[in-house]
């Protein structure tokens, strides 16, 4: 049986250390479902498909990925696609809290779905879209922290 992974998040934008976890996540299961989750509750600064197109242009070079996205219910989207793991990336302790109760919530209601957390690399445990997203309006350097296209897409957006 394939091993399938989901790595799901809102992705807005998609930075170097999601890259990361990807490529990494790539490595272990035979399929990588990248799935941007269409919060409607949220604010966001990218549409649902714009975040996709940035999430496909950034991870162009890395094999058995797929991408999609999805509302509702994460166990439902799971169930639908037949997954085998979520995939969520850690970063600092500060994550753990949260990420260690939608972990145990999922299992409850999932016991088959496994959370599978990969480290980021240490370069990126500091980085979050939120980060990129104010240093793009108050226009900082973010060449670092982001691929290519989505430096040029923050800057568009953020231009006069
Ligand atoms: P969410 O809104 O679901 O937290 P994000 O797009 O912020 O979505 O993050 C998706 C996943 O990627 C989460 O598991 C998050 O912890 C992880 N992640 C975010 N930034 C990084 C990073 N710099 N290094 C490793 N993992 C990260």
């Amino acid at each position: 049986m394939s091993k399938i992974a989901i790595y799901p998040g809102s992705f807005d934008p998609i930075t170097n250390g999601h890259v990361d976890v990807i490529r990494r996540a790539a490595c272990l299961f035979d399929k990588v479902i990248v799935a941007v989750l269409s919060n409607v509750d949220k604010q966001n600064m990218f549409t649902v498909s714009e975040r996709l197109a940035l999430i496909k242009a950034s991870t162009a070079d890395i094999p058995r990925l797929e991408y999609d996205s999805f509302d509702g219910l994460l166990v439902d989207y799971a169930a639908q696609k037949k997954v085998t793991a979520i995939v969520r990336g850690l970063r600092v302790v500060s994550d753990f809290d949260y990420e260690f109760q939608m972990a145990m919530t999922n299992r409850q209601i999932a016991p088959q779905l496994e959370t599978v957390f990969l480290m980021t690399d240490a370069k990126y445990s500091f980085l979050s879209s939120s980060l990129v997203r104010q240093l793009a309006q108050f226009h900082g350097t973010i060449n670092q922290f982001v691929p290519g296209v989505v430096a040029q897409a923050l800057e568009k957006k953020f231009r006069g």
